[in-house]
């Protein structure tokens, strides 16, 4: 299956080719606004029926398009990619080069990392106009710890690999248990790479059926106790570590290999407080090597309850309440979600019979506003006939609370993309920046200002506007965003999307510490996505938020009251 995302990838990996090889600023600018054209429209790359009826969309692009979405690669990056070298395109992972610096690099010479490194040592890039000294010193630099892969990955990119590895690892003969460990299993934002920790009596035997794993682009060790390898998938190459042991020593191991550092310093200083030392074999005891069965074992020796990974810090985790931290069984509500009215593949119908299933009690349809067209945005008109439709499922569900809201535009110069007289129509709604997002902190806050003070507004979505390891998002000010939200009374999202994932942790540490109400959504165009609820709650369990800080965990009447006071101006 080919998603907007990868088409997105494959269009600006072309203008990034063509940029490399010095090609007409008007030919790869049709690219980079088709990919950032696509990026704002939120809409499945097949549901696209006809790519030249996008505006901005020209000719060239769209056949690239269609043939990208039928075949998966297209004629104009194979034939990029036999004129530009790999390693070239490589060096584009060093802070401050771009593709314009890289196409004067390549005529100088320059194919990879090494031919770059001589040239930067031999003066000839210090010669050349638009470089100097300081750029020379700064480039030595990052090739002394230029690596070309693997790369951090976003945690989105890595779940799928996580999940085909669980899948055949679970088929696979002589392995007693299994699971994955590292930043992945305590759910961090992105991964260096995959630890998996394998319990077996047949190490030989389970080394050769990993060596036999499908896309291995590259076999790093392949011991009795290790196998390393690299996984090349779609564009990503992605390092994985086997371990493999003796079953006594897998909860032991596990742990170890979970991490994170930090947190294992402070197990280490428990144990050393009472003459014991804690390895990844166990723990070495004045009555010799104790290994623990589970993990709970492990932190039970020390008087601690099972500290689920993702809390795993080295931070607050010894001390805290555990139980109190809000969990997915507390969840009763998602409040973005867009259906097939504007980006989103479910009907009304379909999305909240998906709710109910789910065991939500309330819920919230946020299609896009009128502003974004491109992807079927809503006007006044077309939000007061989903009326009727969101009705009919009130019917079909009276026990679920459906409230009719928007995913309103908050436009480039301020002004939001409807008037007060029709917002107080509306049960609720959601502000959100998804346009220029090269303005200036000023502008971008004095945006976000206004739809904060606007009372009809309340919750300011994807609060930073991010896509992990694509783009940074914009000149978001989280503090002043924090105090604009406590101020009127504006609750602040927590995207489950594991490509968003804002606002983050320590954002919303200071959210919480200023009373400021959080919605964990999933932000749903699909039905698939729904399930990311439960990474939305691992994401504020890192912030140690509780029920009472998150509103989806109360009642419908609850959120309507809190909703209710903001507009009516009540503190
Ligand atoms: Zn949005
Ligand atoms: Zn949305």
């Amino acid at each position: 299956m080919r998603t907007t995302q990868d088409a997105i990838r494959h269009l600006e990996r072309i203008s990034v080719y063509l940029e490399v090889k010095g090609e007409n600023p008007f030919k790869i600018n049709a690219f980079r606004k088709a990919a950032s054209l696509l990026e704002a429209a939120e809409v499945d790359l097949m549901d696209i029926e006809d790519f030249t009826a996008m505006k901005g969309i020209g000719k060239g692009t769209a056949t690239v398009l269609e043939e990208f979405r039928t075949t998966g690669t297209s004629t104009a990056l194979t034939e990029l990619e036999q004129q530009v070298p790999e390693g070239l395109i490589a060096l584009l992972k060093i802070p401050g080069l771009g593709g314009k610096k890289l196409a004067k690099l390549h005529e100088v010479g320059v194919i990879d990392a090494d031919s770059f490194a001589e040239k930067l040592a031999d003066g000839t890039v210090e010669a050349m106009p638009g470089f100097g000294k300081k750029t020379v010193e700064k480039y030595s630099k990052a090739l002394e710890t230029f690596e070309t892969r693997p790369e951090r990955l976003p945690y989105g990119v890595m779940r799928k690999s996580v999940a085909e590895l669980e899948r055949t690892l679970a088929e696979m003969e002589h392995i007693i248990r299994f699971e994955v460990g590292g930043s992945f299993r305590r759910a961090e934002e992105t991964c260096k790479d995959l630890d998996f920790i394998l319990s077996t009596e047949r190490p030989k035997e389970v080394k050769e059926q990993l060596l036999e794993l499908e896309q291995i682009d590259e076999i790093i060790a392949a011991g009795d106790t290790k196998v390393s390898i690299v996984l090349k998938r779609d564009d990503a190459y992605i390092a994985v570590d086997f371990r493999l042991v003796d079953d006594l020593a897998f909860a032991s191991t596990l742990h170890h290999f979970t991490g994170s550092k930090d947190h294992n310093v402070r197990m280490r200083q428990l144990a050393k407080e009472r003459g014991e030392s804690i390895s990844e074999y166990g723990v070495e005891t004045k009555e010799g090597l104790f290994q623990p069965k589970t993990e709970e074992e492990l932190f039970a020796r020390y008087d601690l309850p099972f500290i689920p990974p993702e809390l795993r810090a080295g931070r607050l985790e010894f001390e805290a309440d555990l139980n109190t931290l809000i969990q997915e069984t507390d969840i009763h509500a998602d409040v973005h979600m867009h259906t097939t009215w504007s980006d989103g593949t479910l009907s009304v119908e379909e999305l909240v019979d998906a709710c109910a299933a789910r065991g939500y009690s309330w819920m919230a349809i946020t299609d896009h506003s009128k502003y974004m067209k491109f992807v079927n945005g809503l006007t006044e008109e077309r939000l007061r006939k989903q009326r009727i439709e969101i009705e009919a499922a009130r019917k079909k569900h009276p026990d679920m609370t459906i409230l009719c809201g928007v995913e309103m535009d908050i436009l480039p110069d301020g002004s939001l993309d409807y008037e007060d007289t029709f917002l107080q129509e509306m049960d609720y709604v959601i502000a959100s920046i998804h346009s220029k997002f090269d303005q200036t902190e000023e502008e971008i806050m004095q945006r976000l200002e206004n739809a904060c003070r606007n009372p009809y507004v309340s919750l300011i979505a994807h609060p930073t506007g991010r896509i992990i390891g694509r783009r940074e998002g914009y000149a978001v000010n989280i503090d002043r965003l924090v105090e604009l939200a406590a101020e009127t009374g504006t609750a602040l999202e927590m995207n489950a999307n594991p490509a968003r994932f804002d606002l983050t942790a320590s954002s919303l540490v200071k959210a919480k510490a200023a009373g400021v109400k959080i919605m964990i959504n999933t932000d749903t165009h699909k039905p698939e996505m729904l399930e990311d609820m439960k990474l939305g709650v691992l994401h504020a369990r890192k912030a140690y938020l509780e029920p009472s800080d998150v509103i989806n965990t109360w009642t419908a009447e609850e959120a309507r009251a809190f909703f209710e006071r903001k507009r009516q101006g009540v503190k």
